[in-house]
């Protein structure tokens, strides 16, 4: 059972927010959030890092510096210092569960060696196989993922969603029903939302599947120079479109990494931790 959750901004980078809305033309801050869940039995879970504070000395050297010029990043420091400072020692964090390798969610991956490392099997392979360049291209840079990750890592297995159309299929991380990893393919390689049920409600985080809400609420579609970076155009629409159909049912209370004021909200989900 989850009975917390503490939400943090990992760094932040800045966009034209009409890439997304496709209406408002005026830079905005798109916030890298990561949180953790407090699992009654496990501990602290986390998801995601954020940048963690190495951004900046990880796009040094081209062509990685490529990426820091297309996307300005506000570095917000050590992930684990974020954490303990909020009352959450890093060292006892034993899960982390990375959405997908982005460099703005697994910038701090490095600062949890303790930590069993859960991702989906074809999470990072395709971006490793990409030669430098496209790798920059597509958001992964390889500095951050630690050499000691294949010794931590839980892989989550693709079969597990396999012949389940619906964004609401799980796959139950620790077998009581409490974490459920959603595959949310398109926006890149074996993309993973979490559901669980918290104070009464059931939530569904949806990493990066989209932006912002107006993609649910309102159907509108990114750009098409923002629509180019993702890593499957086709798989990216219809997750949309299942997270739509989610959302008008009902059935979860959806949040993703770079809407406006996620941390905020997640944070009022348990005020009093
Ligand atoms: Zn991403």
């Amino acid at each position: 059972m989850i009975d917390a959750i503490r939400a943090f901004e990992g760094g932040s980078c800045r966009q034209l927010l009409a890439m997304v809305d496709r209406r408002t033309w005026r830079l905005e801050r798109f916030p890298a959030v990561f949180f953790a869940l407090h699992h009654t039995r496990e501990g602290w879970v986390l998801v995601d890092t954020g940048y963690g504070g190495r951004f900046h000395a990880a796009t040094r050297r081209f062509p990685a510096r490529l990426y820091r010029w297309s996307t300005p990043v506000q570095e917000a420091g050590s992930a684990a210092a974020a954490l303990t400072a909020a009352g959450i020692p890093a060292g006892e964090v034993r899960h982390l569960i990375v959405t997908h390798f982005h460099a703005d969610h697994v910038g701090g991956l490095a600062e949890f060696p303790q930590a069993t490392i859960h991702h989906h099997e074809e999470a990072l392979r395709p971006l490793r196989a990409l030669p430098a360049w496209r790798q920059v291209r597509a958001a992964f840079l390889a500095d951050p993922v630690p050499d000691w990750l294949p010794e931590r890592a839980r892989l989550v297995p693709a079969r597990a969603f396999e012949g389940r159309a619906s964004a609401s299929a799980t796959f139950d991380l620790f077998g009581d029903g409490s974490v459920g990893l959603v595959h949310l393919p398109g926006h890149a390689p074996g993309q993973l939302g979490i559901s669980f049920a918290l104070g009464g409600r059931r939530l569904l985080y949806a990493a990066d599947a989209y932006w912002r809400a107006c993609q649910i609420t309102d159907g509108v579609e990114p750009l098409p120079v923002a629509m180019a970076l993702q890593w499957d155009r086709r798989a990216y629409r219809q997750t949309v479109g299942r997270l739509r159909a989610l959302h008008a049912r009902g059935e979860y209370e959806l949040h993703a990494c770079h809407d406006v004021g996620v941390a905020a909200r997640l944070n009022q989900l348990s005020p009093m931790r």
